[in-house]
């Protein structure tokens, strides 16, 4: 048996990025403030807006050379909004970060589910950044969108048999989570004649402080083989894993951290049970980290840049591998967050206002909760911007409310913004990783267009849903139907 390692020390995010009803924005004096926000520093993750963001002479907010007033004008409203330099730039800094801190072979690898569509797959492909999914139609959308199959990794906690077969089909790279799906995989490459590529995923055994559901490493999780019976795995698959080709080890200990201790102990966990794999003679090759490091929501969220968190778990894998006298495996990581959140903004229009005596003003646009369901899961804080009259005072504090019927759906519960009329644009940053991707269609409200931006180009990657997109798959037995 192997012992997990210690648990990090306790210290806390350098800002826990959930406080309720208070609005840390007293210094912001204007929406344009918020442009000059960490802009020395050139990692996407620590910059609240993408990088092309400016603002041109009609004092309007300006995203990949875009006006953002213009494009709600062309593309309507709400509309996400990705900056592609931003989404590349981070994708070339996590590879060469890579390159330039670990003496071995390194991967990068777009943990899908942050946002998963065609045009974001096609641009990590295309920037030699492989593609991690969770699900069939992850799996779909990045082979269609130009992914090399045999360089995707397939995760989840219960695929079903149609999704393992799938992943079969394609040759992906199969990361087994639990006996049952191991057992099962095992039996369908038998049937199906060939033999699977997976990685082993592992509980680690790692806290990391952050929101208790995004949190996956520490032993009570649903992600993961136990380690106490990971001798066992290992075992079974050398005796009877006759179909399976195990060619890695696999761990991701949670997502949104600012702390750099829990992935330097993770990369000691992994050459630990690496060690223990080797004796029983499984051909690992590859050391998979996972993803977790954390972006800037608002401007007290500080994480550490992408070169910092890649040296650190570069160099901490490198050196306990030297010195254990292993060979250096490959190394992969799984950013996902990181990639494509920073690189996106929300573009919403005012609408009705409303003051309670004494309480507070609200101030609702035409999304929320359907497009954005992070602040009524995980009570996460956003920044918001005038898009339309960037250098106008803050002078009011208001809660941004979404349009949906929930009480709960408020996007910002204390925004510091100027005196707004209806029509007006509010742009909220940091909007790339798991919005779109959690999106729904609550309240039967469609979801709204995407477009990529880049020199003064946009692009529309997502149609806006319609009405009758929302119909489409409603049927209506016979019964039920209008008597002519
Ligand atoms: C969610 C997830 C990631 C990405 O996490 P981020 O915090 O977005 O970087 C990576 N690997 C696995 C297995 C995941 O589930």
């Amino acid at each position: 048996m192997v012992s997990t390692a210690p648990v990090a020390p306790s210290s806390t995010n350098r800002s826990a990025n959930r406080s309720e009803n208070k609005a840390d924005t007293a210094e912001i004096a204007s929406s344009l403030q918020y442009l000059s926000l960490a802009a020395a520093d050139d990692s996407p993750n620590q910059r609240l807006l993408p990088l092309t963001a400016e603002v041109n002479e009609k004092d309007h907010l300006v995203v990949g050379g875009c006006d953002v007033v213009d494009l709600i004008a062309e593309f309507g409203s709400p509309l996400y909004i990705l900056d592609e330099q931003t989404l590349r730039t981070a994708c070339r800094q996590y590879k060469e970060a890579f390159e330039r801190h670990y003496p071995g072979e390194s991967l990068i690898v777009y943990a899908s589910k942050a946002w998963n569509c065609l045009a974001v797959c096609a641009i990590a492909a295309q920037e030699g950044v492989t593609i991690d999914v969770v699900s069939g139609g992850e799996l779909r959308t990045a082979v269609d969108a130009g992914a090399d199959p045999a360089n995707l990794y397939f995760h989840g906690n219960n695929k079903s048999r149609d999704e393992l077969k799938l992943g079969l089909d394609h040759n992906v790279h199969i990361v087994v989570d639990n006996w049952h799906e191991m057992q099962m995989l095992n039996a369908l490459a038998g049937e199906a004649g060939k033999k699977a590529t997976i990685l082993l995923r592992l509980t680690p055994g790692i806290e990391c402080h952050t929101h208790e559901y995004i949190q996956t490493g520490h032993i009570d999780s649903k992600f993961g083989f136990d380690p106490e019976q990971l001798e066992d795995v290992f075992k079974f698959i050398s005796e009877q894993g006759k179909h399976l080709n195990c060619v890695g080890l696999h761990a991701h200990i949670g997502s949104q951290i600012f702390e750099l201790q829990p992935h330097h102990d993770l990369a000691e966990v992994m050459v630990r049970w690496f060690q223990v794999a080797n004796k029983y003679g499984l051909p690992i090759q590859q050391l998979d980290i996972g993803g977790g490091l954390g972006i800037r929501y608002t401007e007290s969220d500080d994480p550490p840049s992408i070169d910092e968190w890649s040296k650190t778990v570069c160099e901490s894998l490198a050196a306990a591998c030297a010195k254990n006298d292993l060979p250096l495996p490959k190394i992969l990581c799984e950013p996902g967050r990181s990639l494509v959140g920073s690189a996106c903004v929300t573009a919403y229009t005012v609408g009705g206002q409303k003051t309670v005596p004494g309480i507070r003003k609200y101030v609702s646009v035409d999304g929320g909760m359907s497009d954005n369901p992070r602040p009524i899961t995980y009570q996460s804080e956003y920044r918001v911007l005038a898009a339309n009259k960037m250098s106008a005072p803050l002078s009011e504090t208001m809660r941004l409310a979404g349009k949906h019927c929930e009480s709960g759906d408020v996007i910002i519960q204390s925004a510091s913004l100027p005196t707004l009329e209806a029509g007006e644009i509010l742009v909220v940053p940091a909007t790339g990783a798991y919005n779109y991707s959690m999106s729904s269609n609550y309240n039967r409200v469609p979801r709204p267009a995407a477009v990529l931006v880049n020199n003064g180009q946009a692009d529309l990657i997502l149609q806006r849903e319609t009405y009758e997109d929302l119909v489409r798959h409603d049927r209506l037995p016979e019964s039920l139907k209008p008597q002519q």
